[in-house]
């Protein structure tokens, strides 16, 4: 029988969970939801030194947000292998006996070298024109550790209560190799890898070690990651060889980077021309906080489906999708091997595709507290439309305002260049006939100003519509215009045009 599929997202509390984080976490989800089976959320949280005040809400926040939440996890509900925080596993001491099992079977062993101590091993191997100097099967054997001191030694460091650490014993030439659902086979020489330090001198474990046990423990069945994490891989197959788990040993997936839009280099938060977090971030270690897709006007939905094409593809042209949908269709085989490169301006379509299947009563009803702000205040069915009128020049909701607000409010200025290249001396006149039309209307609305304006251009000839636009709103292009002019209302219209009379003649 097929095991169930279990998997994991195992962010690091370091910061906030940026857009890359977020598409890692959401093709596990994918993965899971196609097979029936369990995402879980867990926190990684050994390095104490880069541990950041709030990071841990930030990431269950996000997850919440984009709607790709985990059945089990820290913030999601224990399921039977809590706890999900590796700080408190550590204090269970489950790593401590996966790693004294590596000592125990001569596979990882203490090493006792100071700081001082490991920058001299660095120095010499620089000086000796080692290329990439490292902790590893030859500088070893110069170094202070079980492997060189007599038994004797080693207890007596250990009773001292000399500070250690525990490192994985990695042969000396030794072809390691491994199948990525993703990149295929890999294989890399073991001369390439160093002496992982598996448990820290403060007893903490550190990821090598740790993701591994949880992932055992956890009985997860596929480890979907960053390809950051590719050259750890063969440090970690050799640490599930040495403990006999090659067999429970999670499939690998390895995804590709999220590029900046130029293609040079993975997305960085001080990128200024798109958001890079989901939610705004406010690192306590900086000044100024980044603002979020979410706080930018994104819809969730249109977030994930942005996301979900960055590195795959569902093997046709389409581009909309829930997430559902994007469930049924999810697999690794169209996982690129390559990095995607981002397109601010198509994450903005996307969200505009979003916002048109949004109905207007939606719309406006998101839109009535922005409005409020800009000190309006109209009634629903003026909101919705609005919302119907203005709708197609938008992509995000506050842009209802930048597209609409001359609806609301009478110009105070007319468009310079319409005004100099189109208005003369028989304008005044015109335009004259053009109110008395208008209030001659009795049901205002837009047929009926149509059919005004029809019956009006049979005696008064040509009338310019953008400049009678520019004269009602100041500005010369938007929605409509006898939409436009019925939902301003008859008498807005005519103190409008009235004023521009006055002003212009
Ligand atoms: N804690 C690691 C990270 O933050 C997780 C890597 C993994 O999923 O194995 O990237």
């Amino acid at each position: 029988m097929e095991k169930r599929v279990r998997v994991r997202f195992a962010p690091s509390p370091t910061g906030g969970l940026h857009m890359g984080g977020i598409r890692t976490a959401l093709f596990n989800y994918l993965f899971a939801k196609k097979h029936g089976g369990d995402f879980i959320l867990r926190i990684e949280d050994t390095d104490q030194t880069r541990f950041v005040e709030g990071a841990e809400e930030y990431i269950i926040e996000s997850l919440k947000w984009c709607g790709i939440e985990p059945n089990e996890g820290v913030g999601f509900g224990d399921g039977k292998h809590a706890p999900y925080r590796q700080s408190e596993r550590k204090n269970l001491g489950i790593y401590k006996t996966y790693a004294n099992k590596l000592i125990a079977s001569g596979f990882a062993y203490y090493a006792f070298d100071t700081t001082e101590e490991l920058e001299e091993m660095r120095k010499r191997l620089e000086a000796a024109k080692v290329v990439a100097p490292q902790y590893n099967a030859v500088s070893r054997l110069n170094m202070r550790n079980s492997l060189t001191l007599s038994e004797d030694d080693v207890k007596k460091l250990l009773d001292q209560g000399e500070k250690y650490v525990v490192r994985l014993k990695v042969p000396r030439n030794e072809e390691i190799r491994f199948n990525d659902i993703i990149r295929g086979w890999v294989t890399v020489n073991s001369a390439q890898v160093d002496d992982k330090v598996l448990l820290k001198s403060d007893g903490m474990p550190t990821y090598h070690l740790a993701h591994i046990v949880d992932d055992i423990e956890m009985e997860i069945t596929h480890a979907v990651r960053g390809e950051e994490w590719l050259p750890s891989a063969p440090a970690h197959i050799l640490i599930y060889r040495y403990l006999g788990l090659e067999a429970q040993m999670p499939k690998l997936a390895h995804l590709p980077l999220i590029l900046n839009p130029d293609g040079n280099g993975k997305i960085s938060k001080r990128e200024a021309r798109f958001p890079v977090f989901p939610l705004s971030w406010h690192d306590p270690r900086e000044a100024t906080p980044y603002i979020g897709y979410k706080e930018s006007g994104y819809y969730p939905e249109a977030f994930i489906n942005i996301l979900a094409l960055l590195g795959w593809n569902p093997g046709n042209n389409e581009e909309l999708f829930s997430v559902d949908q994007l469930a049924q269709l999810f697999s690794f085989e169209r996982v690129h091997k390559s990095g995607a490169k981002f397109d601010p301006e198509k994450a903005k379509w996307f969200n505009q595709q979003y916002l048109r299947a949004k109905s207007d009563h939606e719309l406006s009803q998101v839109f009535k507290p922005i409005l409020k702000e800009k000190g309006h205040e109209k009634d629903d069915t003026f909101m919705i439309d609005f919302c119907k009128l203005v709708k197609e020049k938008v992509q995000f909701v506050h842009e209802f305002w930048d597209h609409g607000k001359y609806i609301f409010e009478a110009p105070t200025s007319y468009d310079q260049k319409i005004m100099t290249k189109k208005w003369n001396n028989t304008s005044g006149t015109l335009f004259n006939s053009v109110l008395i039309t208008f209030n001659s209307i009795d049901t205002w609305s837009s047929q009926n100003i149509h059919d005004a304006f029809e019956e009006l251009l049979k005696t008064a000839g040509k009338i310019d519509m953008q400049l009678l636009r520019v004269l009602i709103t100041g500005v010369a292009g938007g929605p409509q215009l006898f939409d436009m002019l019925a939902l301003i209302g008859k008498d807005e219209v005519i103190k409008r045009l009235e004023l521009a009379l006055q002003k212009n003649n």
